[in-house]
């Protein structure tokens, strides 16, 4: 049991860092160059934020995992999130009535006019380049993948493990009727796809716009950075995505760090019906401020937005930072009031549960 007791404490941690360092390491040597575009975002060997000054440094990384050894963080066996039931077979069949449900993590299905939409889609046991170490799924998929509608939409926010998954990726290519799905991703993201054999994706830069049929599709800022091997750094660019039907805005906010692009989104295409937004994976803050909003940052996003609804995504789901798993709701129920706002403005579903949007 003590032999036990310490490959839990001690090795599981280093292997966990050991993976997690895949993303880190070499990115102290990608400074910033100049690019030969005039966008503010773009470099010559890839994307930036333009709001920030990154100083990436592996020792950072170093720091947190050292200093992770000695907190008491808590395993994941504490935690308990129930699953809600949902009716898969509606949600097959629904044509008329907008819906959402929370998958897990950042993955949602969005039912707009008959069209399905799904957010970052994860179904895989752990987020992580191999399947036999890394963060692990402390719940699963709130609809199994075999009960998905056909999907007609993907957004990919970013590359990093937890958001772009191979695997399901692939499984919804190649399930039936899944070459007519189209994965809108971030600029620089297309050969990825291609690589893999997947021919429908749509790249597009930020504040590019996409007419399919009833639909508009903006890629809109957000403030993060991309990794997906040890040998580059930001070589895809990372975006939010609107979607304008006749009736309804729909904003899905990925995975960020607080900006003032939240404003300029609100100002361009707001008000929002519905914004999906991150309230999980922010601590400590000295390493993820600047990539990661807290629920009080979420609350705020809400605001900029000029959002009638909320709906808080990531978290809950991996444990892949440092705060209580079920500590980002309690903050965001806290933070919702000494903001005046009320309990239907900003909501927390649980793993599986739909909602009709009005
Ligand atoms: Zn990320």
């Amino acid at each position: 049991m003590k032999y036990l007791q310490i490959l839990q404490d001690v090795l599981l941690p280093v292997v966990t860092a050991c993976i997690m360092s895949v993303f880190f390491i070499s990115a102290a040597s990608c400074a910033l160059q100049k690019s030969t575009s005039d966008k503010a975002h773009h470099t010559r060997t890839g994307f930036t934020n333009p709001d920030l000054i990154e100083n990436p440094s592996f020792f950072k990384f170093l720091r947190w995992q050292w200093q992770r050894l000695w907190k008491n963080i808590p395993s994941a066996d504490i935690y308990t999130f129930p699953l809600a039931s949902n009716d898969p077979e509606f949600l097959r069949s629904n044509r008329l009535q907008k819906t959402l449900t929370w998958i897990g993590h950042a993955t949602m299905l969005i039912q707009i006019d008959g069209v399905n939409i799904l957010t970052d889609p994860h179904f895989s046991e752990r987020s992580s380049p191999v399947q036999w170490a890394g963060p692990t799924r402390l719940v699963p998929p709130g609809i199994a993948f075999e009960d998905l509608p056909p999907i007609h939409i993907v957004f990919i926010s970013h590359d990093h493990y937890d958001s772009l998954d191979r695997q399901s990726i692939l499984k919804l290519y190649h399930r039936q009727n899944g070459k007519n799905t189209r994965f809108f991703v971030p600029l620089g993201m297309k050969k990825w796809f291609e690589n893999l054999g997947v021919l429908t994706s749509i790249e597009m830069d930020w504040w590019d716009e996409y007419q399919m049929d009833a639909l508009k599709i903006i890629a809109t800022p957000m403030q993060h950075w991309g990794k997906r091997s040890a040998f580059s750094r930001n070589e895809h660019l990372w975006a939010s995505w609107v979607v304008i039907s006749k009736d309804f805005r729909f904003y899905f906010g990925g995975d960020t760090g607080y900006s003032r692009h939240f404003a300029e989104t609100g100002k361009r295409y707001g008000p929002f019906d519905l914004a999906l937004l991150p309230i999980g994976a922010y601590e400590p803050r000295w390493f993820m401020k600047n990539h990661h909003i807290n629920p009080e940052e979420a609350v705020q996003a809400h605001k900029d937005l000029n959002s009638k609804k909320s709906v808080a995504m990531h978290w809950g789901t991996f444990i892949l930072t440092d705060e209580p798993l079920d500590e980002p709701p309690r903050r965001l129920k806290e933070a919702m009031k000494n903001e005046g706002l009320s309990e239907k403005e900003f909501l927390v579903l649980q793993h599986g549960e739909t909602i009709i949007l009005e």
